[in-house]
C-alpha cells in the first residue's frame, strides 16, 4: 500500500499544540522525535533500563524536533493536506509560541519498504554442527544430522542471529540430556530458545515472558515446529509466584537483569541445577560472574562472540 509520510519541523513548545491540531483533524498516530526524549533515555532510571547504546543512535542526540505521521493515498489526502498548510500558516503568524520552522516535507512511501524489509537479512543459519534456524518464509533443505528451527519472530526478540541466542543453542547442545532435562526459558521472546531446548531432546520445557506479545509470538512458533505437546508457553516474571523447577534454567536477558534475576533461579531449579544467561556485554561478565557465584553457583563455562558472552553455572 502507498501511503505519504509528512513530517511537520517545529519546536519542543510547538509539539504539544500540534498535536492537539492534528488529532482534531482525525490523525492520531504520529511519531514525535525530540533529542530531548534521548536524553531522558540517557538518564536511566533503573539500571537495568539498557545495557547498551549503538553508536547509530547517538545521533539522536542532535535531531530536529519534528512530528511525523502517514497518509494513505487516497482521494481526501490532498484535501487533508490543504487544510493542514492553512492551520500552519495561521500559527507561524502568531507570536504566543515559537513554533520554529513550521516547514511540512512530504515524500511518497509503499508500506513494503519498512514492513517486511528486515526479513531480508534474515537468512536460514546454523548456530552448531547440528542446529539451523530457518526463517519461515526460506527454504532450506537439511541433512539427516539436523535440527532445524522454525521461526517467525514477528515482533518478539529472537531470530537467532544475535550472538547472545546463538551462544545461548551452543550452551543447551552441550548440557541438555535428551529425553531426562525439564528446561525453564525464562525471557522467551519468539520462544527459539524453547523450540531448540525441545529439538534438542528435552523431556519438558516451560517457556515464560513477561511481554504478552512475546507470549503470543512464542506459541505459534511452538506450533510451526510441531511442540505443542513438549513445550508450554505462559506469561509470566521469574520473581511473581512462579512455582515451576527444572534442570536447567535458561535466561538470555542482559547483565543488569540477570544479576537481579539470578537470585531467584535457585528457587526454581532441581536435579542438574545448571543456569545458563546470556545478553551480557564482555565488559560486564566480571561483575555478572561475580553476582551469579554470590547466589552459590559455580561457574562450568563461558561463551563469548563479539561483544557478548554466556555464561553456563551449576549449583
Ligand atoms: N530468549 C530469546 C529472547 C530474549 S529477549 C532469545 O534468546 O533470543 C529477552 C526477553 O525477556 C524479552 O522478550 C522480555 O520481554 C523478557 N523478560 C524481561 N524480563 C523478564 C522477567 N523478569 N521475566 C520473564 N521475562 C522477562
Amino acid at each position: 500500500m502507498r501511503y505519504i509520510e509528512v513530517k511537520i519541523y517545529t519546536t519542543q513548545e510547538g509539539i504539544d499544540p500540534l498535536t492537539c491540531i492534528l488529532m482534531d483533524m482525525g490523525i492520531a498516530g504520529f511519531a514525535i522525535e525530540d533529542a530531548r526524549d534521548f536524553q531522558d533515555l540517557m538518564n536511566k532510571k533503573n539500571s537495568y533500563d539498557w545495557d547498551y547504546i549503538d553508536d547509530s543512535m547517538m545521533e539522536l542526540a542532535h535531531i530536529p524536533t519534528s512530528i511525523t505521521f502517514y497518509l494513505s493515498e487516497t482521494e481526501e489526502c490532498d484535501s487533508i493536506l490543504e487544510q493542514l498548510q492553512k492551520k500552519l500558516d495561521v500559527l507561524k503568524s502568531e507570536d504566543r509560541i515559537d513554533y520554529g520552522k513550521l516547514e511540512c516535507i512530504q515524500k511518497p512511501v509503499d508500506d513494503a519498504d519498512w514492513k517486511d524489509n528486515w526479513k531480508e537479512y534474515f537468512k536460514p543459519t546454523k548456530v552448531t554442527e547440528r542446529i539451523v534456524i530457518k526463517p519461515t518464509w526460506e527454504e532450506y533443505t537439511s541433512t539427516a544430522d539436523e535440527v532445524v528451527i522454525e521461526i517467525d519472530p514477528g515482533m518478539a526478540f529472537g531470530t537467532g542471529t544475535h550472538p547472545t541466542t546463538s551462544l545461548c543453542i551452543k550452551l543447551l547442545e552441550r548440557f541438555i540430556e535428551p529425553e531426562e532435562d525439564m528446561i525453564l526459558d525464562v525471557g522467551c521472546g519468539s520462544g527459539i530458545l524453547a523450540i531448540a531446548a525441545a529439538l534438542l531432546g528435552a523431556k519438558g520445557v516451560l517457556a515464560v515472558d513477561i511481554d504478552p506479545i512475546a507470549v503470543t509470538v512464542s506459541k505459534e512458533n511452538v506450533e510451526l515446529n510441531h511442540l505443542s505437546a513438549k513445550v508450554r508457553v505462559i506469561e509470566g516474571d521469574l520473581t511473581k509466584g512462579l512455582k515451576e523447577r527444572a534442570d536447567i534454567v535458561v535466561a538470555n536477558l542482559m547483565a543488569d537483569l540477570v544479576m537481579i534475576l539470578s537470585k531467584d533461579v535457585p528457587a526454581h531449579l532441581k536435579g542438574k541445577n545448571i543456569y545458563i544467561s546470556s545478553g551480557i556485554l564482555i565488559e560486564k561478565q566480571e561483575q555478572v560472574v561475580a553476582a551469579i557465584e554470590e547466589c552459590g553457583f559455580h561457574i562450568l563455562e563461558i561463551l563469548e562472540e563479539g561483544e557478548w558472552c554466556a555464561i553456563a553455572a551449576q549449583i
